[in-house]
């Protein structure tokens, strides 16, 4: 074999090799519909959004939980490019929203935390008019809005003005307006926030659907940890501008423990049996929480009566106490320290 016959196998292997590696990078990345890399966004003095990085994967769901001013909406609106990013970078579906903002936006659908709808329309001309300013074609126009108004549950009240409308319709309606463009992923901020518990919970399952029934990946920032738990696939808590920790829902549970013990004492300081139960080797943390003493144990394998005596052998009279499994709160009270901010779900 000549030295030029063999270059060029050589070169053709190389090519080979780099069409390959191109191939699975890009293969890798397709299956990203969301990459964050370290985006921060200063006001002032203010660190609103922290060196965030994630990643969530085509037609995954992912929550961003945190409390109120946690810095869930500055993220989205830099996702959405809507607000610039003090430094970092993000993609959405392969476009960067520093430099292709055209590509991200006919990449997304966004529903804000407050109502944009304008509620002297009906829901067919709130549809219609956005519709219009996304230059829908004509011809797919209506045959669009047909499509997602039966999605949202709202055939029925195509043609009635968006003011009689309930909070649960308009944001079916805010949702239906954000699928218009068939976008690859959807942003929610606090989708279902001022929404009384059922019709939450019909919100969560239409999320859901759009989901898994169409494919869409969803971005969900809220504080409901519950919606979170039952909507999304993996979750990062964010507290102060920082994403804390990111896993799945029930990963996250397991990292604290493999079981929770509430208890509420009836008489005795609640600071000295703290004291004498954070010093057990199978307590993996104690925390305050609503009068309650909640104890994080390392096992399963708990005697509630052995706990109760324990007390008792110290001079604390114990007045209720139970056993259960770590909850998402639990989660977020071990990785952020402070109460979630309660709510009627
Ligand atoms: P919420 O659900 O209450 O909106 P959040 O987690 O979405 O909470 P952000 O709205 O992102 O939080 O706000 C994060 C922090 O940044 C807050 O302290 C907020 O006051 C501040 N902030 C947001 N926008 C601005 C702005 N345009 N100028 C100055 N500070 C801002």
């Amino acid at each position: 074999m000549t030295n030029r016959i063999l270059h060029s196998r050589i070169q053709e292997t190389d090519n080979l090799e780099s069409n390959r590696q191109r191939e699975a990078k890009f293969m890798s990345d397709k299956e990203k519909a969301i990459i964050v890399h370290g985006l921060t966004r200063i006001f002032g003095e203010l660190v609103a959004a922290d060196n965030i990085s994630f990643e969530v994967e085509e037609g995954e769901s992912f929550g961003l939980v945190g409390a109120n001013g946690a810095g869930k909406t500055t993220t989205l609106m830099m996702l959405a490019t809507m607000l610039n990013p003090t430094s970092g970078s993000a993609s959405i579906c392969g476009c960067s929203i520093l430099n292709n903002r055209d590509g991200v936006r006919n990449s997304i659908g966004i529903v804000f935390e407050k109502m944009s709808l304008d509620i002297q329309l009906t829901g067919r001309e709130n549809l219609d008019f956005h519709a219009r300013m996304y230059h829908l074609p004509k011809k797919f126009r209506q045959k669009r809005i047909d499509e997602v108004l039966e999605l949202a549950g709202l055939k029925d009240k195509a043609d009635t003005i968006v003011k009689d409308y309930s909070g649960g319709m308009q944001r079916r309606l805010e949702i239906a307006r954000s699928m218009l463009t068939r976008p690859r992923v959807l942003l929610l901020d606090e989708p279902t926030v001022g929404l009384d518990v059922q019709t939450r919970r019909f919100m969560w399952d239409h999320v859901k659907e759009l989901n898994r029934q169409q494919g869409v990946t969803v971005l969900l920032a809220t504080h409901y940890i519950e919606e979170a738990d039952y909507l999304c696939d993996r979750i990062g808590i964010i507290d102060k501008g920082q994403i804390i920790t990111i896993d799945t829902p029930q990963a996250l549970k397991d990292s604290i423990g493999k079981s929770v013990v509430s208890l509420k004492l009836h008489n005795g300081p609640q600071e000295d049996a703290a004291r004498l139960f954070e010093r057990l080797p199978w307590v993996n943390k104690l925390r305050k929480n609503d009068g309650f003493l909640e104890l994080s144990l390392g096992t399963e394998d708990v005697n509630l009566a052995d706990i109760a005596k324990l007390a008792q052998e110290n001079g604390f009279a114990i007045s209720s106490i139970r056993l259960r499994k770590p909850s998402l709160e639990d989660v977020y009270l071990h990785y952020v320290g402070k109460q979630f901010e309660k709510e009627d779900i």
